[in-house]
């Protein structure tokens, strides 16, 4: 398995490059899969093995990894302007386009778009706007920020405060002012004996809470995914965004949608707060924005924090804050492109978000069915994002022992099979590419149970 000859891909990785978000035990055991190349949903390592990546790579490689007509539009754009900013009054002229594009898909009527590279920067650009207004607006104290456990925003210092993970404790964060509510996850969340619709309530009775005791005039907004992603693929207890929102409305507290995985079709829907039903007040993009195909992220305010924003704004004529790369002209034409194959269709090929829909029936029966395993608590999720809970017993909903590792026993062993596919916590996590066809399907849920089969066998 792992080749410890010292100019092995696996040793030269482990020489030179620190690596994040990883299990160092399986690297230990097992080296690096080191990648040269992708087709369609499928990336080749070094040693010519071929897997089917049923994360799209971090959930954002929808188009697969040799579109054709997204690396023709990078190409033309490099071509034609490879790299320039937007600052000092200048914006190439994709970034104005995609502006215009992204207010024209959006669910606002009304709205303006602020760039960065990634999806944390897009989350540490909303919470430095909402700053800037509150000392604008006369009400420096509106600074806390409020998100859910098991929620997932980033890693900068600020997006990873807003992550409600434990891990972050190694860096001393959260920082003072941000403030994890309860995960909606009702199979986990839940009490004894409690409705699906008595949670939702007590969720809201929650938020009420947390609003009267820390105050509504310090709260500066509610961040959250519209199904959480990273934090397991858990969708909102049935109702939540109903009951939530006309409490932030009624204290005047902003709804902002991270929508970096739900965003452009990974539900089946466009946005992700259409599937659930609910206006936010801004939109964090990243991931599919590009379908992978270039690092950039959105912040998308709707019409009312335009308005002030741009009233602030005005007020000191400017907003001091930017990224070199922010609106960078190739991005922005690789942008356009992933949307125009994504929601439109291009070059002939029919929309993507159309493959999501044909093939989500079968997603979910798929899911379903492995759902019946004796060791498979929950399988969730939402259009083609689901995850597979693993544990100990079905009945108590008792997870595996953590020194088991089982989904990262799981996830090892589908890689043996050829399958890559995500540990998170006790779960598995299926995202899949838009692109992926009938067969595909079926490799995947083939190599997956084969897995979860073997480890269960093993820890069992
Ligand atoms: C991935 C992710 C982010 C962070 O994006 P990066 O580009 O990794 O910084 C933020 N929010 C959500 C919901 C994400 O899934």
């Amino acid at each position: 398995m792992r080749d410890d000859n010292p100019n092995s891909w696996e040793a030269r990785a482990d020489a030179h490059s620190f690596y994040g978000f990883t299990d160092l035990p399986s690297i230990e055991e097992r080296g690096t899969v080191v990648l040269t190349h992708g087709e369609g949903p499928y990336v080749v390592d070094v040693h010519g093995r071929r897997y089917l990546d049923a994360n799209s790579g971090l959930w954002n490689m929808v188009a697969g990894f040799d579109h054709k007509g997204m690396a023709a539009a990078a190409k033309a754009q490099y071509d034609r302007f490879p790299g320039y900013h937007a600052f000092f009054g200048r914006m190439s002229d994709q970034t104005v386009m995609l502006s215009e594009k992204l207010i024209d898909v959006s669910p606002f009527e009304r709205g303006k778009v602020f760039y960065t590279n990634s999806g944390s920067e897009a989350n540490d650009t909303l919470v430095k706007m909402l700053w800037f207004l509150g000392r604008s607006e006369g009400k420096p104290e509106r600074r806390k920020i409020l998100t859910r456990k098991n929620g997932y925003h980033g890693v900068t210092a600020v997006s990873a405060s807003m992550t409600g993970k434990p891990y972050n404790e190694v860096f001393g964060l959260p920082l003072d002012g941000f403030i994890h509510l309860t995960c909606p996850h009702y199979w986990r969340e839940g009490r004894d004996g409690e409705t699906e619709a008595e949670f939702t309530a007590r969720m809201g009775a929650e938020l009420e809470d947390v609003i009267a005791r820390e105050g509504a005039d310090t709260i500066a907004a509610f961040v959250a995914e519209p199904v959480m992603g990273a934090g397991g693929v858990i969708p909102p207890s049935k109702g939540y965004f109903q009951t939530i929102a006309p409490i932030l409305k009624k204290h005047g507290i902003p709804l902002v949608a991270d929508e970096v995985i739900t965003g452009f079709g990974r539900t089946g829907f466009d946005w992700g707060c259409q599937a659930y039903d609910f206006m936010p007040d801004a939109i964090i993009s990243s991931k599919n924005l590009t379908a992978g195909y270039f690092p950039m992220g959105a912040v998308i305010l709707g019409a009312e924090l335009t308005d002030r924003m741009q009233a602030a704004a005005n007020a000191i004529e400017e907003f001091p804050h930017g990224f070199t790369a922010s609106g960078h002209p190739v991005g922005c034409a690789i942008a356009l492109k992933a949307i125009e194959v994504i929601m439109d269709g291009s070059d002939g090929a029919a929309p993507l978000i159309d493959n999501v829909r044909a093939i989500t029936p079968k997603f979910e029966a798929e899911m379903t069915r492995l759902a019946q395993h004796p060791h498979i608590g929950e399988a969730r999720g939402i259009g083609l994002m689901g995850a597979l809970e693993a544990v100990k017993d079905k009945a108590t909903k008792t997870p595996f022992d953590g020194s088991l590792s089982v989904s990262e026993r799981i996830a090892n062993t589908c890689t043996d099979h050829g399958l890559i596919c995500r540990p998170l916590g006790q779960a598995v996590v299926l995202c899949p590419a838009f692109i992926m066809t009938d067969p595909q399907m079926d490799e995947m849920f083939q190599k997956l149970e084969a897995a979860l089969n073997k480890v269960f066998e093993e820890v069992v």
